[in-house]
């Protein structure tokens, strides 16, 4: 069914679900999202979202999904992060990889939600490098042994079903790993006690242990040994799906900051009549918007079949920092109402600060992005993802344009040491999100020009600002790449202390 049949119908029935059933305080006070509260949201076919209708699901892609967790969001994070999670991480990779049998066999029964999903690829000792996972699936006749543990595992508390990373040494090589289908009552599986987090605490996070957990070899996911890149691109579909979370956070804290500030008087007069209030308000919607922007430009290349790992990574990273600074300045507007847990922006501020840390810590994605920039001989491929028309164009061209003859100047200075300089490298990769969306905004089909037009200037003045960055200090870059100061070296390696005498 297209998006434009299922997704009216799904989101009015989610409004008034929201409406009446779901207070985001009272399901945090509650601990971990109840089975009541599941089965009500399976009810509106939720944990079918992304799943194709000859399964049983509503498949309204990545698009559409993003619209119904952006919604969640903005009544509770943690239920938008069981509903996302379970459609973009939990279940994509059965539905790319998996053979027909085993998606017969389990997607209908996950469509209904009568099987929960979760991934499950970080380790004690492998968490930003997934390459050192330790967990493994070895080959046994026909059937697969998995022997290992896994961490921080979203959704696993009420999971039926985990994806989890494994190495697999018989196939790929020593590097080589697979994505493997574990159902939760296979013999061997041991799901650990509820997590205590700073925020989404409705949502479940477990450790899970697997002894000898013996499956069929048709639950190994797609090729053998390309675990790695299967997880990839699995993580395209979760990093858009945590940005449209991100929006309905930014969305949530944006309304209850405007809310506030219209109506707390002091000196005589509302709080919106002062100019720095209105300051900081415009920039909330500025910043919301750039963010729906980046996201629905995502959806549109996964709707268009284009290459969607450039524009999720850049999502992930605009929207998760975007959603804590709006929190942040929901609660300077609030003043002391704000800090107190009754005022609800202290909890969107817990809920989004993990945002920046799981499906890839922003500054790795960014160390990432930034190589591929440095590396690139080229840069068609970077214009032709960003190629608009309108008022700002020429604006925009200048900008990409300094960036690419940074770019082209670090290479001279810094040479091959340049992608050792990270630091460097990262705000080369900020600069081009800014850009990324920047473009967002002006392709953007919101009948809201103005802002559109505002939005993405604030995004080229922020590209330009990282350019400077990374381009006007050619010598500290060049200590960079070396790492840093000697002094600052020697302090690092000295001991754990922080204490600086004066
Ligand atoms: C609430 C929650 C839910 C989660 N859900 C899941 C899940 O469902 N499935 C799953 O598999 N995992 C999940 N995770 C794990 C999450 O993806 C990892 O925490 C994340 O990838 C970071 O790994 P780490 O915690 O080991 O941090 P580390 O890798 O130890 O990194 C710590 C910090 O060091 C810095 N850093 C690390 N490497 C570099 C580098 N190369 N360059 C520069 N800086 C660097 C970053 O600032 C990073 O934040 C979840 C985590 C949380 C907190």
């Amino acid at each position: 069914m297209p998006d434009a049949d299922a997704l009216p119908l799904v989101e009015a029935q989610l409004r008034r679900f929201l409406r009446r059933e779901v207070d985001a305080g009272s399901l945090e006070a509650g601990g971990r999202i109840s089975d009541a509260m599941l089965a009500k949201v399976a009810e509106l076919g939720l944990f079918g979202l992304s799943i194709p209708e000859r399964w049983g699901g509503l498949e309204l892609g990545l698009a559409g999904c993003c619209s119904v967790v952006t919604q969640l969001a903005r009544s509770d994070r943690s239920l938008a992060t069981t509903v996302g999670l379970h459609n973009g991480l939990g279940v994509r990779p059965l539905i790319d990889r998996g053979g027909d049998a085993l998606r017969a066999r389990w997607l209908p029964r996950l469509a209904a939600g009568e099987v929960i999903a979760s991934f499950a690829a970080t380790e004690a000792g492998a968490g930003s490098d997934l390459t050192r996972a330790a967990t493994l699936a070895t080959l046994d006749g026909d059937h697969v042994v998995v022997e290992g543990e896994k961490h921080f595992v979203t959704n696993g508390g009420f999971a039926g079903l985990f994806t989890i990373l494994a190495r697999t040494p018989d196939r790929g090589g020593a590097r080589g790993q697979a994505l493997v289908l574990v159902p939760r009552d296979t013999p061997g599986v041991t799901v650990g006690p509820e997590e205590h987090k700073l925020g989404l605490r409705a949502s479940s996070t477990v450790t899970v242990r697997f002894d000898g957990v013996r499956v069929p070899a048709d639950h190994v996911l797609g090729e053998p040994g390309a675990g790695a890149s299967d997880a990839l691109a699995a993580l395209e579909w979760g990093r858009t799906l945590m940005a449209a979370g991100c929006v309905g956070t930014a969305v949530a804290a944006t309304d209850a900051a405007l809310e506030h500030v219209r109506t707390r008087r002091q000196f005589g007069r509302p709080l919106l009549s002062f100019p720095s209030v209105r300051q900081h308000v415009a920039a909330m919607l500025r910043e919301s918007f750039a963010m729906q922007a980046l996201v629905m430009a995502a959806g549109r290349a996964e709707r268009r079949g284009d290459e969607l790992s450039h524009l999720a990574t850049a999502a992930k990273i605009v929207c998760s920092e975007g959603a804590f600074d709006l929190c942040d300045r929901a609660i300077q507007l609030h003043g002391g109402l704000g800090y107190l847990e009754g005022s609800g922006v202290a909890r969107m501020l817990r809920d989004a600060r993990v945002t920046r840390i799981f499906e890839g810590a922003n500054e790795v994605l960014l160390a990432r992005l930034g190589t591929a920039l440095y590396a690139a001989e080229s840069s068609a491929e970077r214009r032709r993802l960003h190629e608009h028309d309108g008022p700002l164009a020429a604006r925009f061209d200048d900008v990409d344009a300094h960036l690419e003859v940074a770019l082209i100047r670090a290479r001279e200075i810094h040479g091959l040491a340049g992608v050792r300089a990270q630091t460097l490298l990262q705000a080369f990769a900020r600069a081009d999100i800014a850009l990324a969306a920047a473009s967002a905004c002006l392709a953007s089909r919101s009948p809201e020009r103005a802002l559109a037009h505002q939005a993405a200037e604030d995004q080229l003045d922020r590209a330009e600002r990282w350019i400077v960055a990374a381009a006007g200090a050619p010598e500290r870059s060049a200590r960079d790449a070396l790492l840093v100061e000697p002094w600052v070296e020697r302090r690092l390696d000295a001991s754990p202390s922080s204490e600086v005498r004066a």
